[in-house]
């Protein structure tokens, strides 16, 4: 068989079925499926139709029962704790196993949902790991979201037990995690029977009685339990993961089981370039979708050792990774461009005095790559950056270069072309391909391939309209990936940010619309539009202009109060950069706010056609104020050319 891209992917289109199931072969199945590809209801595309399996036994019995039981699993690094561990695959075998019995014995069933908010240790995967076992469905929340986000997402999936840690540390300051979910308990709908709690003896807690239950007491009650993997429909969901969209509301991500297992599974050599004795590093948070594939699952099932790292990059100083990389010897590193455009700013020396030999690739996804950050870190670590783009909602790479096939040269700026199985376009607004190089929408032709979202949790309606709507009047089954690219005359893609109205700060998805709900809230706020700006860190930050209600007057103190807002309702990682009080806020003769307008005041750019505005008085308002703040930061006056 040739080994060439161009041949491989052309087989995962033409070919697609016998393609899957020559993946699926290689893992293990209870029973053999009916059908690779179930199309009957599409776009509810379904993969491995009547085949039985079980993510766990693959991550983790399968590699016990041939003989690697004693082979690394988990490698635990925590700055935080100032400690490490490595748990091997017959120890993760034994406390996935333990886990899975307190489960069942708090009556958490096949099709149950649990919902995890962990820190990043090895019980966070153990949680998740005992959930795949059974087929309880788990819901893993960042561990940094607030706990009105966290009682949404308790509210949007129905858990039958959270699973939480006492606390965590950021740089030392303790996040009182238990005392998040008690709060997010109190504020939901849904009642939790269960609460179990993981005591690191960071923060004291107060159990609330008939709920929560400990850890360690459960484990103990519980012994050396063995609970046989439960054999799961392929087609069974496995997770549903939170993420933004176009609207306030988050959007309950659904994976399947055995579409997911052989994606990932297919990615790991084909796409990462892994190998057996290889050892993979993935620097996101299990709370993300990179969390779950490359934390997780994709190392796990090809029976290689992942790294899980509590700590910060630049903490306790700014070598600590590369200094991770050289004691564990670390063959691939997944990161993001936030973490390495922060890492630039010191001094190479933190880089050069670790051993990175063991290190064959850096692969970084989540946001655009600017060129400065690939070649700075391209020239720094000696080996190829592979800029690669995905969405939670593939659950895998969608455009990148494959490692372990036969790599295309690199053009940076680009994630190079199509992932396997994946067969995109660039279309305008009547979904026909635009020509190469001219800016449209990037789209997914039907079929999508295994391992991507199945539907939103509980809401078919809102898959179709979100992903599937788009482009079906014009009688064309195109998924909506929301975002503007470029296909160039090579057929690599080119990125251009989001077509919709989702923010993208450091990798992390947000929707514009959410914090304008949650700033709205205020009861002196009468309306609040949010933009992403360019940021040189973060890649994008938040830029939000609040209009008051008539007879309040703008301060300090109202200032304030919106921003611990919007740190509480949705996290710190959603504190805005620039939150201005304006008069009015610029808008079209339909009343549509000038998002765009906002945007090229904030960046001092081109404000370009202003002829369907309906007050230009506003955009001036908006320039006064942003001059008004430069000015009191010292930082350079603006220049928009506009006027
Ligand atoms: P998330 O679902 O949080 O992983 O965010 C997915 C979004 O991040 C995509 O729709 C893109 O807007 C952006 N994104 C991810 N990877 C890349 C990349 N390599 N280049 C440009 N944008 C990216």
């Amino acid at each position: 068989m040739s080994r060439s891209y161009e041949e491989i992917h052309r087989r995962s289109i033409e070919d697609r079925e016998r393609f899957w199931a020559d993946q699926a072969d290689r893992l293990h199945w209870f029973k053999h499926w009916d059908t690779v590809l179930d199309d009957s209801n599409a776009p509810f595309f379904r993969w491995f139709r009547g085949g039985k399996t079980n993510l766990c036994y693959n991550a983790v019995d399968r590699h016990v029962e041939r003989g690697h039981g004693d082979r690394p699993a988990i490698i635990w690094e925590s700055v935080e704790a100032e400690t490490s561990r490595t748990l091997t695959f017959a120890d993760l075998h034994t406390e996935v196993n333990r886990f899975a019995a307190v489960l069942r014995r708090n009556d958490v069933n096949k099709g149950d949902r649990v919902l995890i908010y962990m820190p990043m240790v090895p019980e966070a995967l153990v949680a998740v790991l005992a959930c795949a076992r059974l087929g309880a469905v788990h819901s893993v929340v960042f561990a940094g979201f607030s706990f009105e986000a966290l009682a949404d997402r308790i509210d949007g999936c129905g858990p039958k037990l959270v699973v939480c840690a006492d606390g965590s540390t950021r740089k030392g300051k303790v996040i009182h995690l238990k005392q998040i979910v008690d709060r997010a308990l109190d504020h939901a709908e849904t009642s939790v029977p269960t609460v179990v709690v993981f005591d690191r003896g960071i923060d004291p807690w107060v159990p609330v009685s008939g709920r929560d239950v400990s850890w360690e007491e459960e484990i103990a009650a519980v012994g050396n339990a063995r609970i046989d993997p439960v054999a799961l429909d392929a087609t069974d969901p496995s997770y549903i993961l939170y993420t933004s969209g176009t609207t306030g509301k988050p959007k309950g991500v659904v994976r399947d089981t055995g579409g997911y297992m052989v994606a990932l599974h297919a990615s790991m050599d084909q796409i990462y370039g892994c190998a057996e004795d290889d050892v993979f590093w993935s620097t996101s948070d299990i709370g993300w979708v990179v969390g779950h594939s490359y934390i997780i699952y994709g190392p796990l099932l090809y029976g290689i050792p992942t790294v899980v790292f509590e700590g910060t990059p630049d903490n306790p100083n700014p070598g600590i990774w590369w200094e991770i990389i050289a004691k564990h010897r670390i063959s691939v590193v997944f990161s993001a461009p936030t973490g390495m455009r922060m890492l630039r700013k010191f001094p190479t020396e933190w880089i050069a005095k670790h051993d990175l030999s063991s290190l064959r690739h850096v692969f970084l996804a989540g946001e655009p790559l600017d060129e400065p950050t690939y070649k700075w870190v391209k020239e720094t670590l000696g080996v190829p950056v592979v800029d690669h783009y995905w969405q939670t909602e593939s659950g895998w790479p969608m455009i990148t270069n494959h490692m372990g096939i036969d790599p295309l040269a690199f053009k940076p700026g680009s994630p190079t072309r199509e992932a396997m199985g994946w067969h995109l376009d660039v279309v305008d607004d009547a979904g026909n391909p635009v020509p190469s190089g001219e800016r449209g929408y990037l789209v997914g032709h039907a079929p999508l391939p295994p391992g991507t979202l199945q539907t939103i949790w509980g809401d078919d309606e809102r898959y179709l309209d979100s992903y599937w709507r788009m482009f079906e009047r014009q009688g064309k089954s195109l998924y909506f990936s929301g975002d503007y690219a470029i296909k160039d005359k090579d057929g690599y893609f080119w990125l251009l940010g989001r077509a919709d109205e989702v923010i993208n700060v450091a990798g992390h998805r947000m929707g514009t619309r959410e914090v304008e709900e949650v700033i709205s809230s205020h009861p002196d706020v009468a309306e609040a539009s949010a933009i992403g700006i360019d940021d040189e860190i973060k890649g994008q930050a938040i830029a939000a202009f609040v209009v008051l209600k008539k007879g309040v007057t703008p301060s300090e103190a109202v200032h304030k109060e919106i921003i611990s807002l919007i740190r509480d309702r949705i996290g710190p990682i959603a504190t805005p950069k620039i939150l201005n009080i304006v008069d009015k806020l610029p808008k079209t003769r339909s009343g549509k706010t000038m998002r765009r307008v906002l945007r090229a005041l904030c960046e001092q750019k081109e404000i370009g056609d202003l002829s369907t505005i309906e007050d230009g008085a506003s955009v001036d308002e908006v320039r006064k104020v942003l001059e008004e703040m430069r000015a009191k930061l010292e930082l350079p006056s603006g220049k928009d050319g506009s006027s």
